[in-house]
């Protein structure tokens, strides 16, 4: 697949909190195949290819002039396996010197698998939206086969690049049981994120009436996920 298939919709030049430990720019591809109601990236999940794009050649010029320096590459959006183009885009940036990092939704396991297979990504964030049941469809607004989130935990538990698994605790979907089943689901995991729902920009309007996630569900999610996995940590 030709990199000119790739289009780019956002850019963080610089971040420190999107790959903890290392400096790297943030790139956003378009589109997802998920409807989740808290997301904030409406413009980009519903963005087509043909909406503005920032060029490739852009983004390689680019981080050309952060050699040396940059620690890598943060692949996000939207679904970035939903992009033809992914594994060739990985493989020019990997040539460049940078390590990469893969946030998923875990939705394609059959990418993410090609891609850890082919050396092609140094690091994955896996987002987890719910317990592997009736939850998922009330998050994400969408049905699909459940099976693959858990055939992409089985890949990235099994693999042996860096990886986290993150869950958004939104009180009004997940309950901090609902967010110790999810961890019962990584059993073993290395290490699993928990972010605080934040009511802007929701895809869903009336998400952004409901209070943020209050530090204390946070906590008791983090009590009850902490019996599974090796570390659970609170972002945000
Ligand atoms: S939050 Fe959900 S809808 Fe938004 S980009 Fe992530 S997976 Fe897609």
């Amino acid at each position: 697949m030709h990199l000119k298939t790739v289009r780019i919709k956002g850019l963080v030049e610089t971040s420190l909190i999107d790959w903890p430990g290392r400096l790297a720019t943030v790139i956003f591809l378009p589109g997802c195949n998920l409807r989740c109601r808290y997301c904030h990236a409406k413009d980009i999940i519903l963005g087509g290819l043909g909406d503005e794009h920032i060029p490739i050649e852009a983004v390689l010029e680019m981080l050309a002039g952060h050699e040396g320096w940059l620690d890598g590459v943060v692949i996000s959006g939207g679904e970035p396996t939903l992009c033809r183009g992914l594994g060739r885009l990985c493989e020019e940036i990997r040539n460049r010197g940078f390590s990469v990092k893969l946030d998923t939704n875990g939705t394609r396991p059959s990418v993410v698998a090609g891609l850890i297979n082919d050396g092609l990504i140094d690091a994955v964030s896996m987002d987890i939206k719910a317990p592997l049941d009736y939850r998922y469809l009330e998050v994400t607004q969408t049905i699909f086969g459940l099976r693959r989130i858990g055939q992409s935990i089985d890949i990235i538990l099994n693999s042996s690049i860096e990886y986290e698994f993150r869950t958004t605790v939104a009180p009004s979907l997940l309950s901090p049981a609902d967010v110790g089943e999810i961890a019962r689901a990584i059993q073993g995991a290395r290490r699993y994120v928990l972010q605080p729902f934040r009511p802007h920009a929701c895809l869903d309007k009336s998400m952004e009436a409901l209070p943020a996630c209050p530090t204390n569900v946070l906590q008791d999610a983090a009590r009850l996920a902490q019996g599974f996995v090796e570390k659970v940590v609170i972002r945000g």
